[in-house]
């Protein structure tokens, strides 16, 4: 669609390229469903519900799997390996077997003419039965057993419907398998019909799709052009083609996403409207004098870059990384000093009470030697005292306001709003960002993380971000020692526990994580906080830290841990999250192997603080998986936070590595920012440079229309982000 002479303004606006009213022309593509034969009412009604509404839709409903017919394995020629392997055969029976204590199983019995095998379910079994009928076709992979002839336990199946053995045997080598729902079962829409409606739906409109990337990009990163690539993914002729066809798909996507980012970035400089901090000095200056130590070479680094953005219109968003205990915190203030010396408030976001808490008594002393006005808010507070905390903020009696998600309540509000910080990014939504960010008139952002993102994925999830890393440690690096030891070596663990507290060290506890409950994990650490104190460790006094604890009894314990009152103290996991005890030196964490790679080193990074030697020792349980043995390995070999964010990313791969999705973020359907980095750095460079040369996309029409019909929608999260 031509752009509108509305459109071309100088100064295009969000609204402009995210034009709602941007309709495709109509076309085949465009043309319903139901205009492809062999697709009648029901069937697109089935469509229907899993958004395929158009023919061009159609051909986007991308094979799930393929099953390559040169990889398959007749049974008379298994073998055992620790490969997958891939069968193909008709269902013979499906019987629930029983045990006498009640314990349920599916076996189902596959034939492929060369020989027989069973398939058993331990798991949904009752539907697994319903899935499979007797007679039909599937194709079952999984890694071979041999317990009383060939098993496979809880194989990947997929059906082939009833034409299934004819086509895999004389046509195609790889045959595309689809992703498939009750509905869609139900009107006959298994892989080997949605492959005939799919082949009748490309003799329709293959001609009308059109390429919008040139030829020398798509040679480049080896793809099919766009009409070949949306043949061939659903019939592709060999591994080769199959691949240049994903190439097309996935070069798209990660193209438009990286766009998204590139209007972000763009907008935000378009519309600058921020406010520059033109007087950055004074108050500054005093905060800095009033510490009690000097900034590391890698915080006046980070402050230099921080001070840059402050200094422009263009509102900063930037990410500051660095490990526990790399001292963001002091960062954060002197931002906020800037903030103020240019006459504005700052607001700093933290995750939990504890961590608000600890941050602005971190803060009190410097600031008001400078004469700032720190404030905390928090939702636990009195009402009358929250009453006058929210006018003194909102009649600009506060510089720095500390505080939880109270800080965004409605109530909350700010006249001179110029700076926003959030402490543990990670822990909050995109919204509840955006919305402490709307207090201000297009304030600065600072986000802050102690888990360095990998940096193929800073791309992939944070491409609009400007990035700073505090790589050094107040106090010099780190001497922290991790040891493994075993249960029975337990009793000589707490025996060197007794030892060290007696000379006068202090050592957490950590207990297990309980993925399930809270309440099990408190549980589980007052019962081991009473076992431990009547027993191996008697002779000294051992305190308790636990989620459930009020905030009150929390801090009184740590006070108690603080002065040495309690030299061991017993925590659950919470202790993850930013306590900062500089004295402590030892710690025991049991169970290690249901921890993260990442959470581990956060841990960790608890002790050790000032640079003193210290010694992390990790009992993990008698049975732990391969891939627990390789964090265990990692976390011993390793203590730069950001080779342990690598080597996470490495173990858990993309999808796993942000534990709790951020929500808004926008998932990747096709690609893995780490397997696709190549591609992902080519699109982002694309992305990028056209948005500066042609914001509105005037001269590439077709990918405009695309962009506006797909993906224009989702700048209105990133816009404010
Ligand atoms: P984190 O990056 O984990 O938030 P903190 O800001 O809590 O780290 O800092 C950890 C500790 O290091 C605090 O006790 C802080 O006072 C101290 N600290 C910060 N910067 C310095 C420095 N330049 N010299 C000495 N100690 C510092
Ligand atoms: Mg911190």
């Amino acid at each position: 669609m031509p752009p509108s002479p509305s459109k071309k303004s100088q100064s295009p606006t969000l609204s402009a390229i995210a034009d709602p009213e941007a309709r495709a022309h109509s076309s085949r593509l465009t043309a319903p469903v139901s205009a492809v034969p062999f697709v009648g009412p029901e069937r697109s009604k089935a469509l229907e519900e899993i958004g395929v509404l158009t023919i061009g839709d159609l051909l986007e409903f991308f094979p799930r799997r393929y099953l390559d017919r040169t990889r398959v394995v007749r049974i008379r020629d298994f073998q055992l390996s620790e490969q997958e392997i891939t069968a193909v055969g008709t269902i013979t029976f499906v019987r629930v077997m029983r045990s006498r204590r009640g314990r349920q199983w599916l076996v189902a019995g596959v034939d492929d003419g060369s020989g027989t095998m069973q398939c058993i379910w331990f798991q949904g079994v009752s539907y697994w039965q319903k899935q499979l009928r007797v007679g039909e076709q599937i194709a079952v992979s999984g890694v071979l057993g041999d317990k009383d002839g060939w098993q496979l336990i809880h194989p990947a199946v997929d059906r082939l419907g009833e034409d299934g053995d004819r086509e895999l045997f004389n046509t195609g080598r790889i045959i595309s398998l689809y992703h498939g729902t009750l509905q869609l079962r139900k009107v006959g829409l298994e892989s080997a019909t949605m492959r005939r409606i799919i082949r009748a739906a490309l003799n329709i409109a293959l001609e009308e799709i059109e390429e919008f990337f040139s030829p020398a990009e798509l040679a480049v990163i080896g793809a099919h052009p766009r009409a070949k690539a949306f043949e061939r993914i659903h019939f592709p002729e060999s591994q080769n083609d199959l691949y240049a066809a994903w190439q097309r798909i996935r070069y798209e996507e990660l193209f438009f996403y990286q766009l998204l980012f590139a209007y972000r970035r763009y907008f935000n400089r378009q519309q600058a409207g921020g406010v520059a901090f033109e007087h950055v000095g004074p108050l500054t200056k005093k905060v800095l004098d009033a510490l009690p130590f000097k900034l590391t070479d890698g915080q006046r680094e980070v402050l230099t870059e921080i001070r840059k953005d402050l200094q422009s219109p263009v509102p900063m968003q930037r990410l500051l990384q660095g490990e526990v205990g790399s001292g963001k915190t002091v960062v954060a203030l002197l931002a906020m000093a800037m903030a103020a010396d240019s006459g504005y408030q700052s607001a700093m976001m933290a995750p939990t009470e504890l961590l608000a808490t600890q941050h602005a008594r971190t803060m009190l002393a410097p600031a008001e030697a400078a004469g700032l006005k720190t404030r905390l808010l928090v939702g636990k507070q009195k009402a009358a005292e929250r009453r006058e905390l929210l006018a003194a903020i909102a009649a600009g009696q506060a510089d720095i306001v500390i505080g939880t998600h109270a800080l965004i309540g409605d109530k909350v509000e700010f006249p001179r709003l110029g700076l926003v910080i959030i402490d543990e990014q990670h822990r909050f939504g995109v919204e509840q960002r955006t919305i402490l960010r709307s207090k201000g008139t297009r304030p600065h952002l600072l986000l802050m993380t102690a888990t360095p993102i990998p940096r193929t994925l800073r791309l992939s999830h944070v491409g609009d971000l400007d990035i700073s890393s505090l790589r050094d440690m107040p106090g010099g690096a780190r001497r922290v020692k991790t040891i493994v030891r075993t249960g029975a070596e337990r009793n000589k663990v707490y025996q060197f526990l007794v030892e060290q507290a007696k000379s006068g060290q202090k050592a957490f506890i950590v207990c297990p994580l309980i993925e399930e409950s809270e309440t099990a994990e408190t549980e589980a650490a007052v019962e081991y906080h009473q076992r431990v104190s009547m027993g191996a460790l008697k002779d000294i006094k051992v305190g308790l830290l636990h989620g459930q604890m009020k905030q009150a009894e929390k801090a009184a314990a740590l006070e108690k841990f603080r002065n040495g009152e309690t030299p061991v103290i017993v925590a659950t996991p919470v202790v993850e999250v930013g306590v900062d005890m500089p004295d402590a030196t030892i710690m025991l964490i049991e169970n290690p192997e249901r921890f993260g790679l990442a959470a581990l080193h956060q841990l960790r990074g608890r002790i050790g603080r000032k640079g003193q030697a210290a010694y992390c020792v990790l009992i993990p349980g008698p049975k732990i998986t391969p891939e627990a043995e390789a964090r265990l390995k990692a976390i011993q070999e390793t203590t730069d936070g950001f080779v342990i964010a690598e080597k996470d990313l490495a173990l858990r791969g993309s999808g796993e590595f942000f534990g709790t999705r951020q929500s808004g973020d926008i998932e990747l359907r096709y690609c893995d920012p780490v397997r696709d980095e190549q591609l992902l750095v080519a699109a982002r460079d694309k992305a990028f440079a056209m948005v500066e040369a042609d914001p509105q996309l005037e001269r590439k029409p077709l990918l405009r229309e695309r962009f506006q019909q797909k993906h224009a929608h989702k700048l209105e999260f990133l816009k404010a982000g």
